[in-house]
């Protein structure tokens, strides 16, 4: 079997995370930047069909140069090679532009049976990736999978909703996108981050993919930040004073701010 995952590397959550005041992208050298935690989950998914059966698993990102620390850290959990899209003109990408790129390199891959994605990037939060890509392959798409199980040319799915458990089902090849639950992904090893070193990744730009500087990053993005503003300084909060009804206090503001 042959397995896609799409991994991103995004500003680590602790540190301070901001837009550049030039063009209102992400200003990605003001932050740390890790493997998206929810991506080690979808390399983990795509290495246990691996060692339970015969497959080989393919890290691929668009994102810039220093996004190699993300498939080194993918590739020394496990995975086979990678596909890096770094290419200058992808700035700015919105989710659309993206799922073009990817989709384009997906391609590039061979016959691909399944790409795993996590459900939402910690930055961007879209959680349209595994959708709009379902779209532009032609293939089916099962999204916010807590449970994954591959046989027989069919991957079935859980996705667990407020409501309750939906089943899910496709034909091969699909795409599914991971939610937390599915799994605890493993830490790398000693031994595979030195074999991760060796292991072979193809750099591609936007001509290997066909595609033109017009079709994506911020010309070919429909969705442009035209504005922002840092958010407001927390306030004070409600302060309760208990004068033998603070308990009644509280649960009528928890009420009002409908919590209970
Ligand atoms: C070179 C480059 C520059 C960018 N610059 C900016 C910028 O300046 N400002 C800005 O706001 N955004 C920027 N982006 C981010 C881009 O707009 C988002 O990646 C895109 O909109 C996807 O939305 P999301 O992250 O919300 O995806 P979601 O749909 O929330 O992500 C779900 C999953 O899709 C997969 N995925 C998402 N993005 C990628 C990716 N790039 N590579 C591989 N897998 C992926 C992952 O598995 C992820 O867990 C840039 C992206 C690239 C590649």
């Amino acid at each position: 079997m042959n397995i896609v995952v799409l991994i991103k590397q995004v500003p680590d959550t602790w540190s301070e995370r901001k837009l550049s005041d030039g063009d209102k992208t992400l200003d990605r050298a003001s932050s740390d930047a890790v493997l998206d935690e929810i991506n080690e989950r979808a390399v983990e998914e795509a290495l246990k069909i691996k060692e339970a059966g015969d497959a080989e698993v393919t890290i691929l990102t668009a994102g810039p140069d220093r996004a190699t620390d993300a498939i080194r850290k993918a590739l020394s959990m496990g995975a086979d090679k990678a596909v890096h899209v770094n290419d200058d003109a992808i700035h700015g990408s919105d989710a659309v532009a993206t799922a073009k790129v990817l989709a384009k390199a997906i391609g590039t891959v061979g016959d691909v049976d399944l790409v795993l994605a996590g459900n939402e990037a910690t930055d961007g939060r879209s959680g349209a990736m595994a959708g709009m890509l379902g779209e532009l392959l032609g293939w089916p798409s099962l999204t916010h999978a807590n449970e994954l199980s591959v046989e027989n040319g069919t991957a079935k799915a859980k996705r667990e909703t407020d409501e309750g458990t939906c089943d899910l089902e496709a034909a091969l090849p699909a795409v599914v996108s991971v939610g937390e639950k599915i799994n605890e992904p493993r830490y790398p090893s000693f031994k595979g981050i030195m074999a991760a070193k060796k292991k072979p990744v193809s750099t591609l730009g936007i001509s290997d993919l066909g595609l033109d500087a017009s079709e994506v990053g911020l010309a070919g993005s429909l969705v442009q930040v035209d504005s922002f503003a840092p958010r407001p300084p927390k306030s004070g909060g409600q302060k309760v004073e208990d004068e033998g009804d603070g308990g009644a206090k509280i649960a009528e503001f928890l009420v009002g701010q409908k919590l209970i």
